[in-house]
């Protein structure tokens, strides 16, 4: 990894704190936000057997900071999520004796200092977790080693995110990947050559002996409660319902949810609409979901992909088990997993959520509001204000309150498959692929917004909103990111909502009053039936839309 990024001056600086640290009373796990299992876990794993090893309780710690989560544009529903979790980790570390003390902290900056104090006070001179790969996580981490060693504590961080971790993959010329095709094609060479060590299950934590949960030091952790909720990301009573109703929480659903993907077939009339484990009628089918997801993943009329985004965003489900478990899966019943086959193309998603990480890890410029191709730094937007850009948080004043960036948001274009997109996410906090690339090119291309306006109502609204997979996925609908879609292959988001949504399932289900309508005209609307069911006509026409792109894009600082 380049000398001068974060991520490399971590590993530096993770070396110099204290080789053998003194025994110590404890030690201490810090389970993070995207941290939230107990299986396969590499630093929890690697702390209990410290803790085994000497013989001393192991304890964890997980600090909520609501300034990174403004910072961040994390949503309330994600915080929630996390919350929920953690309410069945307590739970759980709590029959391996484990205690898990939830607390919050501000300012963000002392945090380094809060957790050394916190390791401190219960005497523990080893502190584990697992690697962020955001600039300003990495940040805090660097500093938190800092703050280590002239107390002398060893600070142990781990690669746990991704199957590959970042700063591996390299190309020929020794550069970070900036394309896609060749980095996933080192990605599986390098995978299936060191399949021990990428895929590894980590050994459950071993937990503690019983007289941890009545020692005078540690047993009141055991009884700390989780607070209900973060100031500032509290949730409606209603969209808390339906959040716990779609996205329930705790390793037991991902694993199930894994399983129904592995295992039946997709239904039409789900829409990923409800909880994906309500239907109890599912049955192992031939023709299971990951067979067919080579040619059906496309389709949001009916539900083809994994939904796991959920449950991997949160690292409540390992990336690593999503991987082995296809392995078995092609070993078990023989079926094939090259390339072009549903589980070939399904395990080369993964591959894309590790390229992004790579991404953010290897020029973390483009997590601070910059485009990766600079060229189009300059292009202009019609809501002329972008969000201001700075080292620690991307929160500024961005004139999204615009009229258009409203109906955008409120799904009210008049462009059917944007308006069923975008009220799928505010009411789900969750949505298929395909249309998350139509609703963005639509934000960026044809309505000439601001990719960063659309990046960070995306990271308000959705479940699964993670910094790399948005901004690249962002940055690719705008052209402006890693081996984006060219700026010139703008979609027309009528023809691309036929291919996606051919039987109209999916816009009849989110746009209820189109519903009478079938065929091209569901698509596209003709102005006497928008009239006539009360629906908007479109905010701008698609052909001059894209000239208009077309132009600015051509000759960037240029109306
Ligand atoms: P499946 O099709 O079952 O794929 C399996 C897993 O592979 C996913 O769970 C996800 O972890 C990963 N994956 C799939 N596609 C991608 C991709 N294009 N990029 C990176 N990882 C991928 N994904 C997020 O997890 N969080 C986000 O905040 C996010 N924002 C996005 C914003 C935009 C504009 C776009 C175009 C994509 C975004 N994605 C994001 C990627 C992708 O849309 C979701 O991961 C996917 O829809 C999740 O559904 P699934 O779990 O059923 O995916």
């Amino acid at each position: 990894v380049d000398a001068n990024l974060p991520l490399a001056q971590l590993n530096d600086v993770m070396e110099k704190t204290v080789k053998k640290p003194q025994k110590g009373d404890s030690v201490v796990y810090w389970m993070r936000l995207a941290d939230l299992r107990i299986h396969d876990n590499r630093a929890l794993s690697r702390a209990s057997e410290y803790a085994t090893k000497q013989d001393i309780p192991l304890i964890a710690l997980f600090v909520l900071s609501p300034q990174d989560y403004i910072a961040h544009d994390r949503s309330a529903r994600r915080v929630d999520f996390t919350l929920r979790n953690l309410v069945i980790l307590k739970e759980s570390l709590s029959k391996l004796k484990i205690p898990l003390h939830v607390t919050s902290h501000s300012p963000r900056r002392n945090i380094p200092s809060f957790v050394l104090g916190w390791c401190e006070t219960y005497g523990a001179r080893a502190l584990f977790a697992n690697i962020e790969y955001e600039v300003d996580e990495l940040r805090r981490d660097i500093q938190t080693c800092k703050l280590a060693i002239p107390k002398g504590i060893q600070v142990n961080l781990f690669h746990n995110k991704c199957v590959i971790e970042p700063g591996v993959l390299f190309t020929k010329q020794g550069k970070a990947y900036a394309v896609y095709s060749p980095y996933q094609r080192n990605w599986i060479a390098t995978l299936n050559a060191n399949l021990p060590y990428y895929l590894e299950e980590c050994p459950m934590p071993t937990g503690n002996a019983g007289s941890v949960r009545s020692s005078e030091k540690f047993a009141s952790l055991f009884d700390s409660p989780i607070p209900e909720t973060v100031e500032g990301f509290e949730l409606e009573d209603g969209d808390r319902r339906k959040m716990c109703e779609v996205h329930p929480a705790g390793e037991e659903v991902a694993g199930k949810l894994l399983d129904v993907f592995l295992h039946t077939k997709s239904r039409s009339s789900q829409l990923g609409a409800v909880n994906p484990l309500a239907d109890g009628s599912q049955k192992a089918n031939a023709q299971t979901r990951i067979l067919n997801y080579g040619k059906d993943r496309d389709r949001v009329d009916k539900d083809t992909t994994s939904r796991l985004s959920v449950y991997l965003s949160s690292g409540v489900l390992s990336v690593r088990e999503c991987v082995r478990a296809t392995m078995r899966m092609q070993k078990s019943k023989k079926v094939d997993g090259g390339r072009d086959t549903g589980i070939g193309r399904w395990v080369q998603e993964i591959a894309w959520r590790d390229f992004y990480t790579n991404i953010v890890a290897s020029f973390p410029r483009v997590s601070m509001g910059r485009p990766y191709l600079e060229k189009f730094a300059s292009v202009v937007w019609e809501n002329h204000q972008a969000p201001q850009e700075s080292g620690t948080g991307r929160r500024g004043q961005d004139s999204d309150d615009a009229e258009v960036v409203k109906r955008w948001k409120d799904g009210k274009t008049g462009v059917p498959i944007v308006d069923a997109t975008m009220r799928c996410i505010n009411e789900m906090g969750w949505v298929h692929n395909r249309v998350r690339m139509i609703t963005a090119m639509y934000l960026t291309k044809d309505l000439m917004i601001d990719w960063r306006v659309g990046e960070r109502y995306f990271m308000q609204k959705l479940i699964d909103g993670d910094l790399a997979s948005n901004n690249g996925g962002w940055q690719w609908s705008a052209s402006t990111g890693v081996d984006p879609c060219p700026y010139f292959r703008i979609f027309n988001p009528h023809t691309q909502s036929g291919k996606a949504d051919p039987t109209g399932e999916f816009i009849r289900h989110w746009v209820p009053e189109l519903r009478p309508l079938r065929g091209p005209d569901l698509h596209n609307p003709s102005e006497s039936a928008a009239n006539k069911l009360g629906y908007p006509l479109p905010m701008v026409i698609h052909s001059e839309a894209r000239e208009r792109a077309l132009r600015r894009y051509g000759n960037p600082g240029e109306e």
